[in-house]
């Protein structure tokens, strides 16, 4: 396809149509519907019944994932010393507790997305690090700075209160714990929430069926990195081609008798050039070298000029390409548009012309090519993905409109049924629009006994998108749609704030602070300055296929409070260097202080 916008967008928006249907959006509710509740259940370690427990910790933290145990190690590090961390989960690592599919790796570099490298003394063993790894080495940062023995797993709460007269919270859980802590934090993550799709009939599967983030090794044979073994007489259904579904269809070729790849929209998948560590990476490295690349790779996705691109993957080359188009002098606002919109062309077909190299079959290639912007959804990353569709027992079932039912035998598309003995749902997680307090799933309640939920329930309401009014001595880890900034490299975001939470922590306790809240005016300075800078990106997501990223297809939906510091993804190093001056200055100015 050579650049012709008119065709170009006739061609992206009848692409676009074809799967903005209704019903796209129906979820099942997996806390309310007693049928998808089992899909929750965690298939990695044994629930034991145990008491409640009363206690008085001085830090509850919700959640043993990246951003809980960042700053559970940097509060030890200020000097906190009872610190207790609550989870869902069997174990430390939260996503990379519950992902354990087939082929689970993270797409950002490990030398930047695994924390505290330096501290651990720890190189990782791949440029892309396989899940596993980044379980064992986020369980090595919680023994590092004991934040495993204290924390309560297989528990949820159901309820956090604050206690006036104590000046301290009140935390209730599904075990009978009650916990009274001075500093609550909220450190859900934002791949918390599994969606699981409304398909009609889905209930009357006779199969096993389940979510990539609850994989049923029963069922595949195999562990973690090893082979699936059961799977040589078994026809598998794989719903769902995003960063998990294209993962795991690798190994599940391999192993299945066939695999049927149900996919609604293509991705987006460039060159992953995965290998082992070199031997001569360490060589040299000097003290704070993993915050410096993690900040060169920022500078490049902000469109910074940096020396050297450190990691030089399809992120800093397409993804920041995309992000920050070259504006030159003179140029009209329609001239950089265009020469924006043809870059991103040209990228696009890079990432085509990859799939007619790769697939063998013509129309297998044609339909798993993405006709849309680059940045309409979350781009992926993958060698060997599309090699699967070139083998007999892998078939493509494109679905634009997505699965018609579900029945006994397994799913229908097109009328045709087709026979599967189990079905994997790599069907994703509820987006970052979704509001905080329903991905806490539990009531806070504040000051004169308001709630988060209740209070947020225009948007977000925050100070630099961490605390709130009315919350004291509550903090919220810096999330995406929240009023901070958003990072291709979490693990950079949660380490900052973690940094800053301890930071302030500590300030708080040398000065005998016994309650600090947010005053009603910094905070409200702080939601006018998001929502001024705010551009309503309806005009370019509209014309997006429909994903996460564009509230599904409905980019009008998305609240101006619910968006970032700096406008768009935010902007990291401004947040960064604002909260550091702020804290550093001493007057904590917007705080008020008990
Ligand atoms: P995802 O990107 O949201 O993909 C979900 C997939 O399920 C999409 O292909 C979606 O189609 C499909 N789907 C949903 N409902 C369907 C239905 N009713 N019928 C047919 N297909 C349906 O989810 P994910 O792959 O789990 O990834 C989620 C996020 O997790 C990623 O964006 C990334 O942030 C993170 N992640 C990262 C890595 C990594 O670093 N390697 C790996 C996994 C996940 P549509 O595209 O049409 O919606």
């Amino acid at each position: 396809m050579a650049f012709d916008p008119q065709v170009v967008h006739a061609k992206y928006r009848a692409e676009r149509d074809k799967r903005l249907v209704a019903g796209r959006t129906a979820i099942r509710d997996l806390n309310h519907d007693e049928y998808v509740a089992g899909y929750r259940v965690d298939p990695f370690t044994a629930y034991t019944a145990r008491e409640g427990i009363t206690d008085d910790p001085d830090v509850v933290i919700v959640g043993g994932g990246i951003a809980g145990l960042l700053a559970g190690a940097h509060l030890r590090k200020a000097g906190v010393r009872r610190i207790r961390i609550v989870d869902q989960a069997g174990g430390i690592g939260g996503t990379w507790y519950w992902n354990r599919y087939p082929g689970v790796m993270c797409d950002v570099e490990s030398y930047q997305y695994l924390p505290m490298l330096e501290e651990l003394d720890y190189i990782p063993s791949r440029r892309y690090a396989y899940g596993e790894e980044i379980r064992l080495h986020l369980q090595a940062v919680a023994d590092r700075f004991d934040l495993g023995s204290d924390a309560l797993f297989h528990t949820g709460v159901t309820q956090a209160i604050w206690d006036e007269d104590a000046g301290r919270w009140t935390v209730h859980t599904d075990r009978g714990d009650v916990l009274s802590c001075r500093y609550y934090i909220l450190a859900a993550g934002i791949l918390n929430l599994m969606k699981l799709p409304a398909i009609p009939g889905m209930d009357e599967f006779a199969g096993p069926a389940f979510h990539t983030a609850r994989w049923d090794y029963d069922f595949t044979g195999g562990s973690p990195g090893q082979a699936l073994t059961n799977l040589g007489d078994r026809v598998v259904a794989l719903i769902g081609t995003g960063a998990s579904g294209l993962q795991c269809l690798p190994p599940l070729a391999e192993a299945a008798k066939h695999v049927y790849v149900f996919q609604r929209t293509p991705s987006a998948i460039g060159v992953r050039g995965n290998r082992p560590t070199d031997d001569s990476f360490a060589e040299g490295l000097q003290p704070g070298w993993q915050k410096a690349r993690m900040d060169n790779f920022q500078s490049i996705m902000l469109g910074r000029p940096v020396d050297e691109d450190l990691t030089d993957d399809g992120w800093t080359r397409h993804y920041a390409a995309v992000q920050n188009p070259p504006r030159h002098k003179g140029m009209s606002t329609e001239e950089f548009m265009r020469a924006a919109e043809e870059l991103d062309f040209g990228i696009m077909e890079q990432h085509r012309q990859r799939i007619d190299e790769l697939v063998h079959k013509p129309d297998v290639a044609a339909a798993l090519k993405p006709y849309y912007r680059y940045l309409c959804k979350r781009p992926c990353f993958h060698d060997e993905y599309f090699d699967a569709f070139n083998r007999d027992n892998v078939t493509l079932i494109d679905c634009p409109a997505g699965i018609e039912r579900i029945t006994e035998q397994g799913p229908v598309v097109g009328g045709q049924q087709y026979e599967v003995d189990g079905i994997v749902y790599a069907t994703g997680f509820e987006a970052e629009v979704t509001p905080l307090p329903r991905r806490i799933g539990h009531n806070v309640i504040g000051r004169g006994g308001i709630s988060l939920a209740g209070k947020w329930a225009d948007g977000a309401a925050t100070l630099f998108g961490m605390t709130s009014h009315g919350f004291p001595n509550m903090f919220v880890m810096p999330a995406p749609g929240q009023q901070s900034v958003v990072t291709v490299n979490y693990t950079q975001l949660a380490e900052f704030g973690a940094e800053f939470v301890a930071g302030l922590v500590a300030v708080l306790e040398e000065r005998g602070v016994r309650v600090f809240d947010i005053n009603p005016a910094a905070e409200a300075d702080w939601i006018q300055q998001i929502v001024d800078t705010y551009v309503d990106p309806s005009a370019v997501l509209s014309a997006c296929t429909p994903s996460r990223l564009n509230n599904e297809g409905d980019p009008g939906g998305i609240r101006a409070r619910d968006t970032n510091f700096g406008r768009g993804f935010g902007d990291f190093f401004a947040y960064r260097e604002l909260l550091q001056g702020w804290l550093a200055s001493g007057d904590l100015e917007g705080l008020d202080l008990t």
